[in-house]
């Protein structure tokens, strides 16, 4: 049974290799998060997804930061302060 190969209208679609990426950024930091040391429960993207044309591009070790909820949260609510976006762009 797999869940990811099928995309979910609340959540953006991840990609394929999502699952794969997931596992190895939280086996990488043994699942520990990485602003204050709690047990990390997700992997934060750092250039967010959105700004990749394919997800699978947003996967790479550099590009996750495995946190616990609350920090995911903060990370969410500083961005929405209106940090200036930063637009990837893959061509350059
Ligand atoms: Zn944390
Ligand atoms: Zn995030």
């Amino acid at each position: 049974m797999s869940l990811e190969s099928k995309p979910n209208k609340k959540q953006p679609y991840y990609g394929s290799g999502w699952g794969k990426a997931n596992q190895m950024a939280m086996d990488a930091v043994n699942e520990i998060c990485q602003k204050c040391g709690a047990r990390a429960v997700c992997v934060h993207h750092i250039i967010p997804l959105s700004s990749f044309e394919n997800p699978n591009d947003a996967h790479y070790p550099e590009n996750l930061l495995p946190v616990c909820f609350s920090c995911h949260a903060k990370i969410h609510q500083e961005m929405r302060k209106g940090l200036p976006k930063k637009k990837y762009n893959k061509t350059s």
